[in-house]
């Protein structure tokens, strides 16, 4: 615990002026949101855009010529540069950045109305089998597409690493060759809180293999910089980086393979969520990102800490080598799953909401995931404590 407790106490007086931040969790002081990986509660900055714009300038945008209208289609156009800013992009004239509804849906535009053009009879894409089944089924419903129109296209597995859990460079240069066109990856794993290392595929695919990077984890919770991640596509949901419900983006750099252009949502925007998105970055920005990270990454230390004391009753999920306290190798980023031995996981979160943790217990939308495998995920923000951790150890350890 010494490793995690230096960080929290570097960071204790700052993350305590951020968690009065978020009036939700503020005024039910008896519960703990342990689900933010599912989506985020909302600082009071965001929950005053979204008044401010509500009360102030609502209308649609790109139509109508008076002030409401015009100062709605400059906060979408606006929206777009701070996206691509919060990303760092380091050549903003040469990206673009549609407005979704969340991750599935951006993969989804990504997968329909993009990359068909980019594939020819007998090609190859290379994609996630263990991740989110939101990263793994539009790029399945593509090739299914294209093999209606006599357009042959294997899909292979994005190979991982078993002891890291992270993806395994050397088999993917193993599978990858010529007729390979696309790779679909996961920025942070969202059961096992693993950094899948992405920066890595870029080494091994070339210069020319467009990559799309499912971010839902990491956005909001890290420093995501596309240029050191050197990848083409960036797909995210605003609502669990603080942003509101139904609200995400799709980051394009119009660098490799055809011009990405988004046939879904003609009609009105979600300006109110945009508006909520524009609040989200700004107030991450100014929190720091990379604190964001440092301060969860100690919290599941500190819980993976605990969890590996009562390993006879209970199995953590993943990057097996990040059990010990201080293993370079894998620490989990804010997310740690976790099955008890003998409890079944729906019963387990049941338990733990009795005693006021609000955990997601089932497959976490796991792609081939059975039901057997279903298991406890505690996922945090910024606003989540050291006590609260040791409160739920302390329950655990009754259930042993
Ligand atoms: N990808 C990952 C890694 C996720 O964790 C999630 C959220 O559960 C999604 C995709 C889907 O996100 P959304 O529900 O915003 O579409």
């Amino acid at each position: 615990m010494a490793g995690h407790g230096t960080e929290i106490a570097e960071l204790e007086s700052w993350q305590r002026e951020l968690r009065a931040q978020f009036p939700i969790v503020v005024d039910h002081p008896a519960l703990v949101y342990l689900d933010s990986a599912a989506t985020a509660q909302k600082p009071r900055a965001v929950l005053d855009a979204v008044q401010r714009y509500l009360t102030t300038s609502n209308a649609n945008a790109g139509r109508g010529a008076y002030p409401w209208a015009n100062a709605t289609t400059a906060l979408v156009e606006d929206a777009r540069e701070r996206v691509k800013r919060f990303l760092g992009d380091p050549a903003p004239d040469r990206s673009s950045v549609h407005f979704t509804s969340g991750t599935s849906e951006g993969l989804r535009t990504v997968a329909r109305d993009w990359l068909p053009e980019l594939l020819s009879d007998g090609d190859e894409i290379v994609v996630p089998h263990r991740d989110h089944e939101a990263n793994l089924s539009p790029w399945l419903e593509a090739r299914d597409l294209l093999a209606r129109r006599g357009i042959g296209v294997r899909v292979r597995e994005l190979p991982y690493q078993e002891a890291s859990g992270d993806y395994d460079p050397v088999e993917l240069a193993r599978i990858t060759g010529p007729r390979t066109r696309f790779v679909a990856a996961t920025h942070v794993h969202h059961v096992y809180g693993a950094d899948m290392n992405v920066h890595r595929l870029r080494r091994v695919v070339g210069p020319d293999v467009p990559i799309c990077l499912d971010a839902a984890q990491s956005v909001g919770h890290l420093p995501v910089a596309v240029g050191d991640l050197d990848v083409d596509f960036v797909v995210f949901s605003g609502h669990k980086a603080l942003a509101l419900p139904g609200t995400g983006a799709v980051w394009a750099r119009q660098r490799r393979g055809p011009e990405f252009r988004p046939g879904g949502w003609r009609g009105t925007p979600n300006t109110v969520g945009i508006a909520s998105l524009v609040a989200a970055l700004d107030w991450l920005e100014a929190a720091g990102t990379d604190r964001i990270e440092r301060w969860t990454v100690a919290l599941t230390g500190l819980l993976t800490d605990g969890l590996s004391r009562m390993a006879d009753a209970y199995e953590v999920l993943g990057c097996r080598t990040s059990l010990t306290a201080d293993s370079p190798v894998q620490r989990r980023r804010s997310l740690v799953t976790f099955r008890h031995r003998a409890i079944d996981a729906h019963d387990l979160g049941f338990v733990l909401f009795d005693h006021g943790f609000m955990v997601r217990s089932d497959g976490h939308c796991q792609a081939g995931r059975d039901r057997r495998d279903d298991s406890v995920r505690v996922s945090l923000h910024v606003h989540n404590t050291p006590e609260e951790m040791e409160r739920l150890l302390a329950v655990l350890a009754s259930l042993q």
